[in-house]
């Protein structure tokens, strides 16, 4: 298809032109490839309503391919990882949004307008059934609709000429497919032994705080995308394997290099120091409290459940970020 070799050929020649990640911050990198790639690839997907499966994976395909090259990760890392590091949602998501919110405009619209007109007829037709298999635009959208749970929307604007502003339909629409997207993507991954450690590091689709912290802090870039790629590929091992450093057993060598291993005591002290400096004193309790995989999950989040303000929600992720790179770099030199 003419929107995946697209999709897949801009962002190679944007990475080739030097928007890449081992350059440019993520957040920039992604910018560029949303605005060039993605508005290019996906232009007039409100009406693709005929979209084949093998038509729609090739185009999924594509999604996960530039979701890798921007984060710099491995072809083949985990797609589901890749994605919600990114805070991303698979490609038919974006297209049915598209569609929806075009659907909105065109309920917005002035009755003098012929669309409106044309789209009020089929509606209509559709609703008491006129015409045996209904085809296009109608169709496919109740088809979203019901995926999505809008249908009461439809049902007033039909019955009492209301509809939701832009605002709110935008809302509206983007919370509910983030919704059943975050549904089907926790059901894939608790059937999958590979996502056990993932899950605990990052439960919910939405950015990873490394990259909010490279975007913020340019010079922890690398840091915070060391955290990323750890984060894509650390995985609980069925055997336990020796520790070459210190002679202790393990079976997730991040737990181990964190939470026990003698070699990297030192880095480990300095990073307890930071964390007991964090107001209130009690959050440094609550890091005692956790168990070492729930701790090592915690750092590699950059991210807490204990309510922190603000500010020191971003000292704790910066430190998080500067500590698990400075520590598991002087564990491998
Ligand atoms: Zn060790």
């Amino acid at each position: 298809m003419n929107a995946c070799h697209m999709l897949r050929a801009t962002t190679i020649s944007i990475m080739n032109s030097g928007v890449h990640p081992a350059i440019l911050n993520t957040s920039t990198c992604l910018k560029i490839v949303n605005q060039l790639a993605y508005t290019r690839a996906l232009y007039g997907c409100e009406l693709w309503n005929n979209l084949t499966k093998s038509e729609l994976l090739l185009l999924e395909r594509a999604h996960r391919f530039v979701c890798k090259v921007i984060q710099g990760l491995p072809k083949r890392s985990r797609s589901d990882k890749c994605t919600s590091l990114l805070g991303w949602l698979c490609i038919e998501c974006y297209i049915d949004k598209c569609k929806l919110l075009f659907f909105g405009r065109l309920c917005r619209l002035n009755s003098t307008h012929l669309p409106k007109q044309i789209m009020m007829a089929r509606l209509l037709e559709f609703k008491y059934t006129c015409v045996d298999n209904q085809l296009g635009f109608i169709p496919d959208m109740y088809r979203l609709f019901i995926k999505y749970n809008l249908l009461q929307y439809v049902v007033n604007f039909i019955e009492l000429g209301s509809f939701p502003s832009k605002i709110v339909w935008n809302n509206v629409v983007s919370q509910n497919i983030h919704k059943t997207e975050q549904l089907k993507w926790l059901e894939r991954i608790s059937n999958d032994s590979e996502f056990n450690f993932f899950k605990l590091i990052h439960p919910v689709i939405k950015l990873h705080k490394a990259w909010i912290i490279a975007k913020r802090y340019p010079d922890l870039r690398v840091a915070s995308k060391y955290i990323i790629d750890l984060c894509a590929i650390v995985r609980i091992e069925a055997e336990q394997l020796l520790c070459e450093k210190c002679g202790k057993l393990f079976s997730n060598v991040l737990e181990h290099i964190l939470c026990s291993c003698d070699f990297v005591l030192d880095y480990r002290n300095e990073m307890w120091r930071d964390i007991i400096n964090i107001n209130p004193i009690q959050f440094s309790v609550y890091m005692d409290s956790l168990s070492s995989l729930e701790f090592t999950a915690t750092l590699l989040s950059c991210d807490t459940i204990y309510e922190l303000d603000d500010d020191e929600s971003i000292v704790f992720s910066k430190l998080c970020v500067q500590h698990v790179y400075s520590t598991c770099k002087h564990f491998y030199r």
